[in-house]
């Protein structure tokens, strides 16, 4: 069918504010971002759609901190530190931190939260850097100075249009709205039109953890046998049941949501999100019916909670100065321009099932994140931070966790500040003072003085 057009009538919408750096998205990249902008004194503000921070982390109910850890040489480390370090310890002295975890059949360490002490830190965290924080603010578009300059984000508010001027703009959208609507080059999926398949989390109440113990590890069993027996495959192999901090809660990755036609639901196209929403609720329940009636503790359990929205885990990638690929990742690969490191493995959510691969045991287990995937092409005032940097496909399904979106969104606030401060462009700013400034507030970046590209 043709797409019918209306002219919109040109009209002057409201100057909500100018701001030395202006961040798109507060999942945990924007977090970072806006924080690190902030504590370096720069007018700082934070626009997100929803009435609550934490991204994915908390609106699709992840409640898992992933790529914090590595296997270094064998040994189970924290490889991430710096703001994502300072977030852990707030919530820690909020008691919203589970110990860390062995996951993925023992082989990685993740480290699972409550969700509204996520949202409470970084409110705190926010409020302490002097970041303007709009929430109920849904960007829209972006006015251009040139083709190379972004010179304001307008957004959508209950109280109306508004544009946000900025010197420096930071998309830490997940989707990469800012940056596409910007002109700036992207890439979506694997170039065969499959993205990784979103999936609709849930959390389960009333366990009984006693009778329960480790059910986490029958679960999968007992969902493959069930199959067997029925003929009638579940949405998804690998599924990910475990308890939260306290052993009555448990969190739920069940599902796989798909089209009609068993492509992904992608989370840029607003007909297959709304679709999507109502299948992840589906499966949620239909799910849980099963598990529930075969799990022992789970006899009195109920769903206490469907994430507010499907989770998706990959949509736009915007191609920046480098593209980080499964290789590098599972090569463990240097880069003179470190600003962090990932220790996560690829992690591929394909049709029906979820693939791993790992770094070979042994090794050093982590590859380092090079500046440069935070810079698009084309476009001078602009960070691309989170899981819409520039990676492939498969380096995305690694790094695209929430280590890796801390790491980029530190690493882009504070050279957005470099930037400011030397009125250069951030593709100008000198890595080895980026680097210094980033070690001196606590990140880890891997080997800096030892490095090859
Ligand atoms: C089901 C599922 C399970 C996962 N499990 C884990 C896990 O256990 N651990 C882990 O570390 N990672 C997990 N991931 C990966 C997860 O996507 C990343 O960890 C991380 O949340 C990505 O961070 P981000 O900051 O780049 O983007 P997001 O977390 O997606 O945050 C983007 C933010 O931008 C806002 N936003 C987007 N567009 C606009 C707009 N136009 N206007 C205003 N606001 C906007 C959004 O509301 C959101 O708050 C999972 C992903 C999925 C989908």
């Amino acid at each position: 069918m043709q797409k019918k057009y209306l002219t919109e009538p040109s009209r002057e919408i409201p100057l909500f504010g100018s701001y030395e750096v202006v961040v798109l998205g507060g999942g945990p990249a924007g977090i970072a971002a806006a924080l690190a902008a902030g504590r370096s004194g720069r007018s700082t503000i934070l626009v997100e759609r929803y009435g609550f921070l934490g991204g994915a982390g908390t609106a699709a109910g992840l409640s898992t901190f992933c790529g914090l850890h590595a296997v270094v040489h064998g040994k189970h480390e924290q490889v991430v530190f710096g703001i994502a370090d300072e977030i852990l310890q707030r919530m820690q002295s909020m008691g919203g931190l589970n110990q860390p975890h062995l996951t993925v059949q023992n082989k990685i360490t993740a480290q699972s939260y409550d969700i509204s002490a996520f949202k409470i830190a970084a409110d705190e965290l926010m409020a302490e850097a002097k970041v303007k924080v709009l929430f109920h603010a849904f960007a829209a578009a972006v006015v251009m100075d040139s083709d190379e300059r972004i010179d304001a984000l307008v957004v959508e508010t209950k109280s109306g249009r508004f544009a946000i001027r900025g010197e420096i703009f930071i998309d830490g959208s997940g989707d990469g709205d800012l940056a596409a609507w910007a002109g700036a080059p992207f890439e979506v999926g694997d170039g065969m039109g499959n993205m990784l398949y979103p999936s609709t989390m849930f959390r389960i109440n009333g366990v009984n953890p006693e009778k329960a113990g480790r059910a986490w590890e029958l679960i999968p069993t007992l969902m493959e046998e069930a199959e067997q027996k029925s003929g009638k495959p579940f949405p998804r192999k690998k599924p990910i049941v475990r308890p939260q901090r306290n052993p009555i809660e448990w969190r739920a990755n069940l599902t796989q949501i798909k089209n009609p036609d068993g492509t992904a639901v992608s989370g840029i196209d607003a007909e297959q999100l709304s679709y999507g929403e109502v299948e992840g609720r589906r499966q949620c329940w239909d799910v849980f019916q099963f598990i529930r009636g075969v799990t022992p503790g789970l006899e009195n359990a109920y769903i206490v909670e469907i994430a507010p929205q499907i989770g998706i885990r990959e949509t736009r990638r915007i191609v920046g100065e480098y593209v980080l690929t499964e290789d590098d990742i599972l090569g463990c690969k240097d880069f003179n321009d470190s600003i962090g490191v990932n220790g996560w493995p690829v992690e591929a959510h394909i049709k029906g099932d979820v693939k791993f691969v790992f770094a070979p045991a042994g090794s050093r287990g982590y590859n380092q994140i090079p500046y440069r995937i935070t810079l698009p092409q084309t476009i001078e005032n602009l960070f691309v931070v989170g899981r819409c940097a520039s990676m492939s496909h498969e380096g995305q399904s690694s790094a695209r966790v929430a280590g890796t979106c801390f790491v980029t969104g530190q690493a882009a606030g504070t050279a957005a500040d470099l930037a400011l401060k030397h009125r250069i462009t951030p593709r100008q700013v000198n890595v080895r003072a980026l680097q210094d400034r980033l070690q001196a507030d606590g990140a880890f970046l891997g080997p800096v003085m030892a490095m090859q590209e």
